[in-house]
Formats: C-alpha cells, structure tokens, sequence
C-alpha cells in the first residue's frame, strides 16, 4: 500500500501520511492560481485526522485565503504545504504535490475549473476534464 510522506523546501517541516491519497487533482481556478503562483495547482487529497506532521508543526501557519479556504505555509521557508476548506471540504486536507515525496507516482486524475484554463497550457488528455470541481458521488 503506497505512503505518502512530504517537506517543504528548508526541510523543516515534514508530514506522513499512511494511506493512498483520496484524489488527485489539477486545479485550473483563479483563486489557486494566485495563492500558489503558479500555472496550475496540483493536490494530492488526504484525510486531515490522519495526516501526521512529523517535524516542525510550530512552523506552520495558516492563512485565510477566503471565508472557506486556508493555506497552511512555512514560515521559516514560504512554502505552501496544503489547503483546507472546512466547508466546501470538511475533513480533508489538500497536500501541493509539488511537496510530496512520491509525486512521481501521484498523476493528477482529473483537471478542474478547465474554463480558467490558460490557453497555452497543455494538459494530459489522459486527465479526466471538469469545467468545475464535480460532485462527491
Ligand atoms: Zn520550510
Ligand atoms: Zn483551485
């Protein structure tokens, strides 16, 4: 069964967590373009009660980025190591895979908000597309 295990980029931090991840997802929203500075953001889904913060948990802070989401970052190092969304995602944590250890292995399986697309981004047609975040089944 694969872990997951992560850090961010001084090392301080570090997580494990010891199941395969919920979901994977590539995120296409404005509101995550922004927050993460990048093109697109990739998470890996976790269950928050069982994600163990392994070192440095006295680094992480959280900010709010919405009246729903959180992004967790360090604060010796800036990196973002997950969101949560305790309305829309209760229970969940949402690990940047760009963090994880394994993310070799961890390919987003779906696309989501691919209307905020950037035109001259090319996603992996392998990828389920979703012009918003589908319902839970
Ligand atoms: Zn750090
Ligand atoms: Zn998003």
């Amino acid at each position: 069964m694969q872990t997951i295990s992560g850090q961010c980029s001084c090392g301080k931090i570090a997580y494990h967590y010891p199941a395969p991840a919920l979901q994977i997802v590539a995120c296409h929203c404005g509101l995550c373009r922004r927050m993460t500075g990048a093109a697109l953001s990739s998470y890996v889904v976790v269950k928050e009660a069982e994600l163990a913060f392994t070192q440095g948990q006295e680094l992480l802070k959280s900010y709010t980025v919405t009246s729903r989401t959180q992004r967790h970052f360090c604060t010796d190092c800036g990196t973002p190591l997950y969101n949560s969304n305790h309305e829309t995602y209760a229970g969940l944590s949402m690990l940047y895979l760009g963090t994880v250890n394994q993310h070799e292995s961890l390919a987003p399986r779906m696309d989501i908000y691919c209307e905020n697309k950037l035109s001259w981004l090319e996603t992996s047609d392998s990828c389920r597309h979703f012009e918003q975040m589908p319902r839970k089944s």
